[in-house]
C-alpha cells in the first residue's frame, strides 16, 4: 500500500505529490487528509506531510521509495481535508498544487490595521420612530431607509450602510448633523456582522416548504449525506428553507456554509440569517480586507461561529465539523473560478461534503442544465417549490416580434407595445426598467427582415463578426465571409447586431422627454461607488427609467417597479457559445421576475426577432420544463456539457509563431494520447481576443463523454509540456466546461 503525500505545505517551491510507503502498523489507521510524519529529502529529514490518497502501485523506482514515520496528530483535522480537496481540485482542473493550496486553505498575511467606520444610532426608539415618520412624510427615502434599518440595528458598518442600503455620506452626514446618528471609527473591526439579538418573525412553512425540509430531514437523521436541488420560483422561500436545514444541522453541532453571488449578498439577506444565527454567523466578501477575510476563517475555525456566508471562496471556510454547503443561486456563472485553477464551487462543494460527511443543498428558480440533468439521473434529489409563499402573481410576459415592427415602418428599438406600456406607467407614477441583455464583445450576423442569425455548421453556434469583414467560430476556428444579402430570404437588411445603452438612452429621451432617465453600464459605473450610486437614486424613485446591461436585473428589488423591456432578447441568445440559449433563458426569467417585485402586478416586454425561439417561449410562458427538454436535446445532439464534457486548452504566448507551432503540436499530441477513445479534438481557434498586451492566443477544445478521460488527457498534456523545452515560451491553462468562449 502507497499514500500519496503532499510535503511541507508551507514551501513555495514544492509542487510535487510525494509517494511513501505505508508502515503495516499504520495501514488501516491512515486517511485521506491525515498529518503524518516523513522523511524527506538528501538528509531524510523528518518532515511534515497531509497524505492526499493511496494506491496500490508505485509509480516511482520500488526500491527507493520511503516508509511514512508515523502519525503526527491522531485525527484528521481540518488543514489536512482542505490539503486533500486542494489535491482534488488541482487533479479535476488542472494548475499546480500550490495554486491549489492557496486556493483553499487561508493565508495569513501582515498588512496595516485599516480604521473602520461604524453609524450608531443616538436616538431612542420612540423619537426614532418619530423622526422616522417625518422623513416618511417628506419623502426623504435614503434617510428613512438608514433610520429604519437603525432602529432595527442600532450599530452599523458604514461598508454595509453604504454598499448594501446604499446610502451616500453626504445622507449620513447630514443626520449626524441633527443628532440622529454619530459616525465613529475604529480600528480593526472583527466581526462585520454585529447585531443584537432580533426576533424573527413567525412563519408557517407551506406544505411544499415543509415536504422539502423533512425529505432533507429525514435523510440527514439517519446519516443519509446527499446533494438536492431546490429548484423554486422567485419568492417560493427557499432562503427560508435554506434556514431552517440550517438551523437544524446547527443542533446537531455542525456548521453550515451558504454561498450567495456577491451581488446578490445584501444587508437584507444577511440580516434574515442574523435573525436566525446571531452572532453566530458571520459574513466574507469582496470588500473586507485580506486581514478581515484571515480573522474571520479563524473564528470559523475555532468554533466561534456556526454560519459562513459568502461568495464563492466562502466554500472553503474552515469548519471543524461541516455539516451543511448551500448554494444560492446555483446557476450563476459567478461561481466558476476564473483564474487557475478554474474550479466550480458546485462541483468543488460536492467533492468536499463527500470527504467530510456533509450535505449539498442547491437553489434556483433556473436551476443550471447540469444541475436539472443530475437530478434528473437520480444522482442529485429534487425538491420543488411551485408557488409563490405569498399571494403575489407572477409577472404577464408580452413577446413582440421586432420583424413584424419592421414590415409595420417602426425602425425604433422600442416596440409599439412597449411605448403604450411605458406611457402608462410614466403617467401612473410606476417605474419602468429598460434592459439590453448584451454579453461580451462579439457581435452576430443577422437579417432584420426574417431574423436569420449565421452559424458554424460545424458547431452550431453563431459566427462571431471579426474585423476585416470576416466571420469566425469560436471553437473550431471556421471561417467565411460576412454575406451582403441574407442567405435565407435575400434582404439586403444583414448586419452585425449591436445596439448599445447609449443610444438606448438618448431614443428614450427624445421619445419621453419629461421622463427621468438614468443608465446603468460599464461606462456610469466606472468611477467607485458608481454602480451603488444609481442604484440607489433608482431606490429613492429620483428617475423614472433605468436603463442598463444585465447588472440592473440581479439581485435588487425596486418595489415600485411595474413594467420591464428586455430591448433585444436575441443579444444573448446569438452569443457564441453552447451556454447562449441557457443564458438568455435565465436572464428574461430573472428579467421578468424584476417586475412587481411590491404590491402592484407587473408586466414585461421580450422584443425578439425569434419569438418562435424555444428559450423565448419557454421564458414567455415561466416554463421551466419545457425550455429544458429542448435545450437538452440540444446539448445530446452536438455533445455539449452536460451531456457530454468539454475542455478547453487556452494556449498564450508572446511569439505567435511558437505559438502556433505548440498548438499543432498539442493537437497531435491529444489526438495521440486519445487514440482508442472517442474524443473530438477541435480547434486550436483564434479566441474572441486572440490578442492582448501582445499576447498572442489560441484555444483548443476536446470533447468527450467522460470527464475522467479529459483528466487523464490533461495530465499527460501537462507532463508533455513540461518535458518539452519547446513550450517553454508558451503558456497553458486548463478549462473544463468552461462557462464561455475565449
Ligand atoms: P426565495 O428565496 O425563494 O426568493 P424567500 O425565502 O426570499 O424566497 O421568500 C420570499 C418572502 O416570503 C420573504 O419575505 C420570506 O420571509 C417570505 N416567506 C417565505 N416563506 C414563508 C412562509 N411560509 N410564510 C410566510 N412568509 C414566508
Ligand atoms: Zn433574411
Ligand atoms: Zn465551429
Amino acid at each position: 500500500m502507497f499514500a500519496n503525500i503532499i510535503v511541507d505545505i508551507t514551501h513555495e517551491k514544492l509542487d510535487k505529490i510525494f509517494q511513501y510507503r505505508v508502515p503495516s502498523h499504520l495501514e488501516g489507521e491512515l486517511s485521506v487528509g491525515a498529518e503524518v510524519l516523513v522523511p524527506f529529502g538528501k538528509g531524510n529529514r523528518e518532515t511534515k506531510g497531509y497524505v492526499v490518497g493511496f494506491s496500490e502501485t508505485c509509480d516511482y523506482d520500488l526500491f527507493k521509495v520511503k516508509e511514512i514515520k508515523d502519525i503526527s496528530r491522531r485525527g484528521v483535522v481540518i488543514e489536512g481535508r482542505l490539503v486533500a480537496l486542494a489535491a482534488w481540485i488541482k487533479e479535476h482542473y488542472g494548475g499546480t498544487m500550490i495554486q491549489s493550496l492557496k486556493t483553499v486553505l487561508p493565508i495569513k498575511q501582515k498588512e496595516q490595521a485599516k480604521v473602520k467606520k461604524r453609524v450608531r444610532l443616538l436616538l431612542g426608539e420612540a423619537q426614532g420612530r418619530q423622526k422616522l415618520e417625518l422623513y416618511e412624510k417628506k419623502n426623504q427615502k435614503a434617510r428613512a431607509r438608514l433610520l429604519a434599518a437603525l432602529l432595527e440595528e442600532p450599530l452599523l458598518d458604514y461598508e454595509l450602510v453604504s454598499k448594501k442600503l446604499n446610502i451616500t455620506l453626504t445622507v449620513v452626514r447630514a443626520l449626524e448633523e441633527q443628532g440622529v446618528l454619530a459616525l465613529e471609527t475604529e480600528q480593526i473591526f472583527r466581526n462585520p456582522v454585529k447585531s443584537r439579538e432580533q426576533e424573527r418573525k413567525e412563519i408557517f412553512f407551506t406544505d411544499e416548504q415543509k415536504y422539502a425540509i423533512e425529505h432533507f430531514w429525514q435523510d440527514y437523521q439517519q446519516g443519509k449525506y446527499g446533494t438536492y436541488l431546490i429548484h423554486g420560483v422567485t419568492g417560493s422561500g427557499k432562503t427560508e428553507v435554506y434556514i431552517e436545514m440550517i438551523r437544524r444541522a446547527v443542533g446537531m453541532g455542525r456548521q453550515a456554509i451558504v454561498l450567495i453571488p456577491e451581488i446578490a449578498l445584501t444587508f437584507q439577506t444577511v440580516m434574515r440569517f442574523y435573525r436566525c444565527f446571531g452572532d453566530r454567523v458571520t459574513i466574507m466578501h469582496s470588500r473586507l480586507s485580506v486581514g478581515e477575510r484571515y480573522d474571520q476563517m479563524m473564528r470559523a475555525k475555532s468554533g466561534e461561529v456556526d454560519v459562513m456566508i459568502g461568495p464563492r471562496s466562502a466554500l472553503f471556510t474552515p469548519f471543524p465539523n461541516l455539516g451543511l454547503i448551500v448554494i444560492d443561486e446555483e446557476h450563476e456563472n459567478t461561481y466558476k473560478s476564473e483564474q487557475v485553477p478554474r474550479y466550480h464551487a458546485r462541483e468543488t462543494a460536492q467533492a468536499r461534503v463527500e470527504m467530510e460527511g456533509a450535505s449539498l443543498v442547491l437553489g434556483s428558480a433556473t436551476p443550471s442544465l447540469e444541475s436539472m440533468y443530475r437530478a434528473k439521473h437520480g444522482e442529485y434529489r429534487l425538491l420543488e417549490l411551485k408557488n409563490r409563499s405569498g399571494q403575489q402573481e407572477m409577472a404577464t410576459v408580452h413577446t413582440v416580434d421586432l420583424r413584424q415592427e419592421l414590415k409595420n415602418g417602426n425602425r425604433s428599438i422600442l416596440s409599439e407595445k412597449l411605448q403604450e406600456l411605458m406611457e402608462g406607467r410614466l403617467q401612473k407614477k410606476e417605474q419602468i426598467m429598460l434592459f439590453l441583455n448584451r454579453r461580451g464583445y462579439a457581435g452576430f450576423i443577422s437579417c432584420r427582415e426574417c431574423g436569420h442569425v449565421v452559424k458554424c455548421p460545424h458547431c452550431d453556434v453563431s459566427l462571431s463578426f471579426h474585423k476585416g469583414g470576416k466571420m469566425v467560430c469560436h471553437y473550431c476556428g471556421y471561417e467565411e465571409q460576412k454575406p451582403t444579402v441574407c442567405p435565407e430570404c435575400g434582404s439586403r437588411h444583414v448586419g452585425e447586431f449591436r445596439a448599445g445603452t447609449q443610444q438606448i438612452e438618448e431614443i428614450v429621451r427624445q421619445r419621453f422627454p419629461d421622463a427621468r432617465v438614468l443608465r446603468m453600464d460599464m461606462d456610469t459605473t466606472k468611477e467607485k461607488d458608481g454602480h451603488e450610486q444609481i442604484l440607489s437614486a433608482f431606490a429613492n424613485e429620483e428617475a423614472d427609467i433605468l436603463v442598463g446591461t444585465q447588472m440592473i436585473v440581479k439581485g435588487h428589488d425596486f418595489p415600485n417597479v411595474t413594467l420591464v423591456g428586455v430591448l433585444a432578447a436575441d443579444m444573448s441568445l446569438y452569443a457564441d457559445d453552447y451556454r447562449a440559449g441557457e443564458r438568455t433563458f435565465q436572464l428574461l426569467t430573472q428579467a421578468e421576475g424584476r417586475a412587481g417585485r411590491g404590491t402592484k402586478a407587473g408586466e414585461a416586454v421580450i422584443q425578439t426577432y425569434s419569438p418562435e425561439h424555444y428559450a423565448i417561449t419557454a421564458a414567455a410562458a415561466q416554463d421551466y420544463e419545457v425550455f429544458y427538454q429542448e435545450e437538452i436535446r440540444y446539448r445530446e445532439l452536438m455533445g455539449y456539457p452536460p451531456a457530454a464534457n468539454l475542455l478547453a486548452v487556452l494556449a498564450s504566448s508572446g511569439d505567435e509563431s511558437h505559438l502556433e507551432k505548440g498548438c499543432n503540436y498539442l493537437k497531435k499530441y491529444a489526438q495521440l494520447v486519445c487514440k482508442g477513445e472517442t474524443v473530438d479534438v477541435i480547434g486550436p481557434a483564434a479566441p474572441g481576443i486572440s490578442k492582448i498586451n501582445d499576447i498572442y492566443r489560441k484555444v483548443l477544445y476536446l470533447k468527450t463523454e467522460r470527464y475522467d478521460t479529459l483528466v487523464k488527457i490533461k495530465n499527460q498534456m501537462e507532463q508533455y509540456i513540461e518535458v518539452n523545452s519547446g513550450f517553454n515560451t508558451i503558456r497553458i491553462q486548463f478549462d473544463f466546461n468552461p462557462m464561455n468562449t475565449f
